[in-house]
């Protein structure tokens, strides 16, 4: 069984769910948050499957890099260019989905 047989995220990078769409290129797809705690908050995943931040700075670090470019234009477009870029890591952080993902909280004043 692929990775994406039972990923959410490959799921809708797939198009098999339905989602928000952001930006998308040949790598990267950035899809609204369902339960948004910031004004804007996108989230930014690589299209190949990776379970965490970790893994996708070993495998693949130009994506993480333009993981961080694409969080930069989103910001950039929708408040001058400030955000902040969260990558839960581990079920003990709070990530529920184990398919790596960018959270860009942006478009407002975030709480400090
Ligand atoms: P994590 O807790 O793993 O860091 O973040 C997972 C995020 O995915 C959560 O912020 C949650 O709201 C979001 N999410 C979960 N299911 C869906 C979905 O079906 N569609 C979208 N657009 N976001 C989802
Ligand atoms: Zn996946």
């Amino acid at each position: 069984m692929s990775a994406s047989d039972d990923c959410l995220f490959c799921k809708i990078i797939a198009g098999q769910i339905p989602s928000s769409k952001v930006y998308e290129d040949e790598t990267t797809y950035a899809f609204k948050d369902i339960n948004p705690k910031a004004k804007v908050h996108v989230l930014i995943v690589p299209k190949k499957h990776y379970a965490n931040v970790a893994e996708l700075a070993a495998e693949d670090p130009a994506e993480l890099a333009h993981i961080v470019s694409v969080a930069q234009n989103i910001a950039d477009e929708s408040f001058h260019g400030a955000y902040r870029l969260v990558f839960n890591t581990g079920l003990d952080a709070g990530q529920t989905v184990f398919h790596v993902h960018a959270h860009v909280l942006t478009g407002e004043k975030l709480d400090e």
